[in-house]
């Protein structure tokens, strides 16, 4: 017969309680269940770093919360939440990536939950991680910025290519005919105004892209050497 192990909700932190058979753990709080056959596999780990590697990050970090349900303050069992929450294989997978606010959130909330657990020695490394998250989400915001700018120059510039056809066209005719006079071809001039305007707006958020590349760049190294100074496999395994 099973004896009742403490087992501590991922979501909530309450201990979670088995049934009459010990086969489910239920927490009373906010209702997350576990199979004791799953809660209480031995090679949880072992199996959830496999599932990460394959890219099966759903699974993964449900392997994650269950050694996080018997150890809450596995470091790798964190860290192996996070990089599931961004849908990373490695830290040294993490790209500077369009992702959802959806996303991001999630992303500091791991972070938050292995920061509000874990030890002082491994606050350098969630620390580092935010501040890549940090990088990547306000590259999303520059992204988001940019891109409605490079649109509305695309427009304007398939303006401009139709004034060109015009142009051609009027001193086609001017050429045949000599009276006539070429004018201006109405809007020319506020399209290529507009197209200085957008171009104006664009400059400081191509430059402040490439102070975030440059950002990310920095802010991941850390992160990858404070993982090689663990004693972390960076590299990743097929
Ligand atoms: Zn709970």
């Amino acid at each position: 017969m099973e004896n009742a192990r403490t087992v501590i909700c991922t979501k909530c932190g309450a201990q979670l309680e088995p049934d009459q058979d010990y086969n489910i753990y239920r927490c009373n709080f906010c209702g997350v269940a576990f199979g004791s056959s799953i809660l209480f596999n031995k090679d949880a780990m072992e199996k959830a770093d496999k599932s990460l590697q394959l890219g099966e990050y759903n699974e993964a970090d449900v392997w994650y919360r269950c050694v996080l349900m018997r150890e809450p303050k596995n470091f790798m069992a964190f860290r192996g939440r996070i990089l599931c929450a961004g849908k990373w294989k490695s830290v040294t997978e993490i790209d500077t990536e369009v992702m959802s606010e959806v996303r991001i959130k999630k992303l500091y909330k791991r972070i938050e939950e292995a920061m509000g657990h874990s030890d002082d020695e491994e606050m350098d490394y969630f620390a580092s991680f935010r501040k890549v998250v940090s990088v990547i989400e306000r590259y999303c915001q520059n992204e988001n910025e940019i891109n409605p700018l490079n649109a509305r120059l695309a427009k304007l510039s398939e303006q401009r290519k139709q004034f060109y056809i015009q142009q051609e066209e009027a001193e086609r005719e001017a050429e045949e005919q000599p009276v006539r006079v070429i004018t201006e071809i109405y809007g020319e001039t506020a399209v290529k105004n507009s197209v200085k305007e957008v171009e104006q707006k664009l400059q400081p958020l191509l430059e402040q892209r490439k102070y975030l590349d440059h950002e990310f760049r920095v802010a991941r190294q850390f992160l990858i050497g404070v993982e090689k100074k663990k004693g972390i496999d960076t590299t990743q395994k097929k």
